[in-house]
């Protein structure tokens, strides 16, 4: 056997205590500021806020993966338990090499925040590995996500902790996960995780849930700003998962897709941008950049271009003190998990941009796992259009108890978002009490 190698990633050593070299503000400080000024609003409990402001388990994991050149690779990876009041955590895998234990708690504390905004019975919890998946064959990816899950699966279960995709983690993935998860236990548990393929137990209309989930958010948004959807200019940063759909979804609506943008680089036309021809390009092309008849736009330009609404879809940390000021849009609808900074959100707010922050934006990828997760629970599979429904159901009924908070309290909708969900949460804490 070849000597392991102290956690290193592709030849390169990294430390456990490595940070993102980024000059970004610490998402899990970011994390920490926006429950406690969710807390101060509600009064919240000093000994609840303590309880709530960390979280309940961390789980870190140094694992050995046997690499195509039969070297020993050893990986480091985190599983984070925000808190589990309400019910089972629940939230997604991320394979990436700038992960740390920070961004895992931050993301673990955000979802315990999104499933309590949409009301659904879940806490929180995230997972990632310091890896970039890239770099590595399919049968390493195979061999490195069976081995993570077997480190995590003291605490993972269909009633304990039940991942998910994230960044560079998808159906496959999830499959791996399930089929490692079964062989330990000596049966088939689909449940265990969500984002599955259809064929093993995965739920009809999660592809298109995040994206599906945010125009029904914008649908009310609209309403309540008395901008019809329909002619609305929209400008989409990140051509992925949730981003092309939403291109889609709103063009559905009759919006005007007037910029588009991906990791290369974005695209703008005022007269509008046909979502079916721009994915058509990128399947060919592998990006949005140089398609006929529209201008180049760089990622920070896409921003700031002149719409209607702006739809964040790709990365944290966008929208800054720096550039929140030159936003033109009349609503910023986050799709992405924490595009916008506490700087600019307080800057965005002082020009009147409706946000729909994040924990309620985007809570319809989370809203259909849950979905999929009953299914699971009872083997019995709904029709998509059950699911849609559904899912419209939910997402409306977040966006008014979101919404009423806000005008009620005369704060912000992120802010409101925050009591709405702390409180649900604390009240849950509060009624279990402390064991022993
Ligand atoms: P994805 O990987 O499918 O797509 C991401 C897109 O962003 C890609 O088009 C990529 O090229 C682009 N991108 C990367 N760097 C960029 C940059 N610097 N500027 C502009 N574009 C850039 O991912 P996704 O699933 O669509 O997720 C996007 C965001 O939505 C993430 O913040 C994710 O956490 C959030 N989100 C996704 C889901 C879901 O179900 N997919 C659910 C909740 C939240």
């Amino acid at each position: 056997m070849a000597t392991p190698n102290p956690v290193t990633t592709q030849g390169q050593t990294r430390t456990q205590t490595e940070e993102p070299t980024q000059a970004a503000p610490n998402i899990w400080a970011v994390a920490q500021q926006q429950f406690d000024a969710a807390a101060e609003k509600l009064d919240l409990d000093d000994g609840l806020r303590r309880v709530l402001r960390v979280p309940k388990r961390e789980l870190t994991v140094n694992f050995p993966v046997t690499m195509d050149d039969g070297r020993v690779e050893v990986f480091t990876g985190y599983r984070v338990q925000h808190n589990v009041s309400r019910g089972p955590a629940k939230g997604g895998i991320r394979y990436h090499q700038d992960v740390s234990l920070d961004e895992v708690r931050a993301l673990s504390m955000w979802m315990t925040w999104k499933c309590a905004t949409v009301d659904i019975p879940f806490g929180g919890g995230k997972g990632g590995v310091i890896v970039d998946p890239k770099q590595l064959s399919t049968r390493e990816v195979e061999g490195l996500t069976r081995r993570f899950t077997t480190e995590i699966s003291p605490i993972i279960g269909p009633d304990r902790d039940i991942p998910a995709p994230d960044v560079n983690t998808n159906a496959q993935t999830m499959a791996w996960i399930m089929d490692t998860f079964s062989m330990h236990h000596g049966y088939t548990i689909s449940g265990v995780v969500t984002g599955k393929p259809i064929s093993i137990g995965g739920s009809l209309g999660r592809n298109e849930a995040t994206a599906r989930g945010a125009v029904f958010t914008l649908l009310q948004a609209s309403k309540v700003l008395n901008l019809p959807l329909s002619g609305a200019r929209v400008a989409i940063q990140g051509y992925g998962n949730a981003g092309s759909i939403a291109a889609t979804l709103l063009a559905e609506q009759g919006a005007t897709i007037v910029a588009l943008s991906d990791s290369s680089g974005g695209i703008h036309n005022p007269s509008g941008l046909d979502p079916a021809k721009v994915s058509a390009w990128k399947r060919e092309h592998g990006s949005v950049v140089g398609f006929p008849g529209a201008d180049e736009v760089s990622n920070a330009e896409l921003l700031e271009v002149d719409c209607d609404i702006l739809v964040p879809a790709a990365l944290e940390n966008q929208i800054t003190a720096a550039n929140a000021g030159n936003i033109k849009a009349r609503i910023v609808a986050e799709a992405a998990n924490g595009p916008t900074t506490p700087q600019a959100d307080a800057i965005l707010h002082d020009k009147g941009v409706f946000l729909i922050p994040d924990i309620l934006c985007n809570a319809g990828g989370v809203t259909v796992s849950y979905f999929e997760w009953v299914q699971d629970m009872q083997s019995f599979f709904w029709t998509e259009d059950r699911i849609n429904e559904s899912l419209k159901e939910i997402m409306d009924r977040a966006f008014e108890s979101v919404h009423a908070m806000s005008e009620h309290r005369e704060v912000d909708m992120r802010t409101a978002a925050y009591m709405v969900a702390v409180a649900r949460v604390a009240e849950a804490t509060n009624l279990r009490g402390l064991y022993p």
